[in-house]
């Protein structure tokens, strides 16, 4: 689309994901464009504006989200916070009329997340949850071969999503601000990668945590994450995730005609499928090559269609709430030592 028919979005909290991905991929977009922001700090929001021609009277703070009801030519809102904030700023912002893409974690609990979706309903705005993988053309083709059955069913999934995870000021590591330790933010793609790929709901659950012991960062926070899904169709998932161990980001689903691994399938970039399979007599392994492409882009056009075709996103709110719903029971598990049955 020309610039003058794109839908405006404007961004909100200028950290580490929307300095470094989201402005940069709305330049490789065609259907959105960023138009204003949203900051706690001026200078930052003043340079950000300036790289990206967003002028003055566009840069707003926290408090000045009603203000936004004035400015049609801001049409949506990508909310890029701390995860305890989402669920505020998702209502004020549906108060003030605009659409909503809100970054994962959606919320802290699943009460905040049916909120969220009550506001956005009754104010007539659409919400979708940020899961970028789900618009990544690797993890689709992933779904797509899992889902064609030309593999044969699936039996098994493994996913798992560790890196490193820095020094304790950050508010990912205290509680009332990130809702959980490793689980809610890296583990989800985990949970709902499989859920995606599987296009299936768990029926029963169990998990177990790690926080060592010596490291105060962990005091309240899981460090280590490990759950085990088990689906309607039989399938088995076992999913993990640690703040403490070295980057690794894989998918694996086993099937009754073969394999298919996708390595960094939660990563921004460097995906990589193979697919082995038996051929005649022969065990085959292939790796299969396609354009990688932006991620966030394909996320942030995709909603920008749903507003302009007035279509739900694939992502919606409910998706999210599944999944803090799943996250609630994962916990559960995690403290009692029971397997929960959904
Ligand atoms: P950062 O800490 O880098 O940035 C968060 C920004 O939020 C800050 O820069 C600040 O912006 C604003 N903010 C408002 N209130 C607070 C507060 N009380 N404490 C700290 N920051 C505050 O975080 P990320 O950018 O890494 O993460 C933001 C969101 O994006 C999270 O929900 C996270 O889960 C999600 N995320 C998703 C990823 C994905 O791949 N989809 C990857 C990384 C994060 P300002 O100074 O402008 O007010």
């Amino acid at each position: 689309l020309p610039p003058s028919e794109r839908i405006g979005f404007a961004v909100m909290g200028l950290g580490r994901l929307t300095l470094g991905e989201i402005l940069p991929a709305f330049l490789q977009g065609r259907l959105a464009k960023p138009v204003a922001l949203i900051s706690g700090r001026r200078e930052k929001a003043r340079s950000a504006g300036h790289a990206y021609g967003i002028g003055e009277d566009s840069l707003f703070t926290y408090d000045e989200i009603h203000k936004l009801a004035d400015r049609p030519d801001i049409q949506a809102v990508y909310v890029v916070t701390p995860n305890a904030l989402h669920a505020g700023q998702v209502e004020a912002l549906a108060a003030a009329g605009k659409h909503v893409l809100c970054e994962k974690p959606m919320a802290n609990s699943s009460a905040d997340a049916k909120r969220m979706i009550e506001a956005c309903h009754a104010a007539g705005v659409k919400l979708m949850v940020a899961y970028r993988c789900q618009y990544e053309p690797f993890n689709q083709l992933v779904r797509k071969l899992v889902q064609s059955g030309e593999l044969g069913r699936p039996k098994l999934v493994e996913a798992i999503n560790t890196q490193m995870q820095g020094n304790a000021d950050q508010w990912r590591l205290k509680p009332e601000l990130a809702g959980g330790g490793a689980l809610p933010d890296i583990g989800l793609y985990c949970l709902n990668g499989t859920r995606s790929v599987l296009g299936e709901e768990p029926e029963s659950l169990f998990a177990q945590m790690v926080s060592p012991p010596d490291d105060p960062r962990y005091k309240n926070l899981d460090e280590t994450f490990s759950f085990m899904l088990r689906f309607p169709s039989g399938v088995i998932a076992n999913c993990a995730t640690s703040y403490g161990a070295h980057e690794s980001k894989d998918l694996r689903i086993h099937l009754e005609k073969g394999w298919i691994s996708l390595e960094n399938a939660f990563a921004y970039t460097g995906h990589r499928l193979r697919i082995g399979r038996r051929q005649g007599d022969h065990k085959i392994v292939s790796e299969w090559h396609i354009p990688a492409e932006n991620q966030f882009t394909l996320e942030i056009d995709h909603f920008a269609e749903c507003i302009l075709q007035n279509q739900p996103p694939r992502t919606s709110g409910e998706e999210g709430l599944r999944d803090q719903k799943l996250m609630e029971a994962l916990y559960q598990s995690a403290r009692t030592g029971q397997m929960i049955h959904l």
